[in-house]
């Protein structure tokens, strides 16, 4: 496994072995914390299976090109790992760990299946809110509507993943660092640009 795959790893297994140690009560207050997010990725998900859906199915999907799940040019946030360990069974966690340690592909995303695309229940907030310049232009061209809505789908999803002020995936990775653990995973934390965002929000 190379350093992307071993860092996926990890962060997968110590959030999943953490929430098995958790009492119910504090899983459905996690599952509370994240629900205003999971509405938005539902709306976001409406917008994109209207408007790109056609688009991306014919020169990408069909053709098996999948040029947006490039291999290991994902980042994925471990708020992203956290969603998504909330919101999926048991196997759906087996099946990401086995992609991990075995990709189908060595020349794509290693969480692409062939026989079922991406294997994320919620997928990462980049790979969300990615749109390739090809789709975005044969979709806004002639569609100011459209590009007005996702500009606004933009914005939420700053509200909860940008730290210029408190935000969701910052707060799942400050809970678990409270309990002493941490993975590589938190950029909100660990990222200069980032901490910088962070420090001048307390200043200013
Ligand atoms: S995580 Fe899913 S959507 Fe994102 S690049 Fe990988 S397969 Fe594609």
């Amino acid at each position: 496994m190379n350093i992307y795959q071993t860092e996926q790893l990890e962060t997968l297994l110590m959030v999943r072995r953490h929430f098995e140690g958790l009492p119910g009560s504090e899983i459905a207050a996690l599952h509370d914390k994240i629900a205003d997010y999971l509405a938005f990725r539902t709306d976001a998900a409406i917008f994109l299976e209207s408007y790109f859906a056609p688009v991306c199915t014919a020169s990408c999907y069909r053709s098996q090109i999948s040029a947006c799940c490039s291999k290991d040019g994902i980042i994925t946030f471990f708020g992203d790992v956290v969603v998504n360990m909330l919101t999926s069974r048991a196997d759906e966690v087996d099946r990401l760990e086995r992609a991990i340690r075995s990709p189908e592909s060595e020349r794509k995303c290693i969480y692409l299946s062939q026989k079922s695309g991406c294997l994320w229940r919620v997928k990462p907030i980049v790979c969300e809110m990615f749109l390739c310049r090809e789709a975005r232009q044969q979709v806004f061209e002639n569609r100011p509507d459209a590009m007005e809505k996702w500009g606004a789908l933009e914005r939420i999803k700053k509200g909860f993943t940008w730290p210029d002020k408190p935000v969701l995936f910052e707060v799942l990775e400050r809970d678990f660092l409270r309990a002493g653990l941490s993975s590589p995973l938190m950029y909100i934390h660990t990222s200069p640009g980032l901490i910088r965002i962070r420090k001048n929000r307390k200043s200013g």
